[in-house]
């Protein structure tokens, strides 16, 4: 059995934030599922503490064969690989995987709330998820991720990041 329709949210704001998100997307690939669209990268000022370095995010659709409680755990495995360390809420992290959507699934328990509960909120994450799956809706809300995106109030700057450049070559 696959599921399908899952949508991710990686993101990264420490260490050589290029590299974190590639070997992400290969370790997701080895231990997760497949990937099954990508969206660009996207440069955001960090939300919720503006007092640490901007982030780098992209959005993924995959397909896995793991329920929602066993992807959590699969994501977790892979932030630990990457190297994430500091577990201040909403700190720097070298890689942070967020279940955006699973299929229309909804979910509310003590370590996993599905559709990810601030992602409307955020621009960094709809942008790159309109950009992969514009017209795919929010099983509570029943909008799609277009539409969230129009009715979005974050004023925090999301530009998109040429993969070419180089860290650090500003
Ligand atoms: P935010 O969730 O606001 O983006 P964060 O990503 O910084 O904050 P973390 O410290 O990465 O938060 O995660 C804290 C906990 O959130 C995880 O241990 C996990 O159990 C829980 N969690 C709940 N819902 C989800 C979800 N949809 N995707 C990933 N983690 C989730
Ligand atoms: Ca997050
Ligand atoms: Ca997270």
């Amino acid at each position: 059995m696959l599921y399908k329709n899952i949508f991710l949210l990686l993101g990264s704001n420490l260490g050589d934030r290029l590299s974190c998100l590639s070997l992400c997307l290969e370790l997701i690939e080895e231990h997760v599922g497949t990937i099954i669209k990508k969206s660009s990268i996207y440069e955001t000022t960090a939300w919720g503490r503006t007092d640490q370095p901007d982030f780098l995010n992209q959005a993924i659709e995959i397909e896995t064969p793991f329920p929602p409680t066993e992807l959590l755990s699969a994501c977790q495995n892979i932030e630990k690989k990457i190297g994430r360390q500091r577990e201040e809420k909403w700190g720097a992290r070298t890689i942070d995987i967020d279940i955006i959507y699973f299929g229309d699934k909804i979910i509310h328990s003590n370590e996993l709330t599905i559709p990810h509960p601030r992602m409307t909120e955020r621009k960094f994450v709809l942008i790159p998820l309109t950009q992969i799956s514009p017209s795919f809706v929010h099983p509570i809300l029943k909008k799609t991720s277009e539409e969230l995106l129009k009715q979005c109030r974050d004023e925090l700057l999301v530009k998109y990041f040429s993969p070419q450049r180089r860290e650090g070559a500003k």
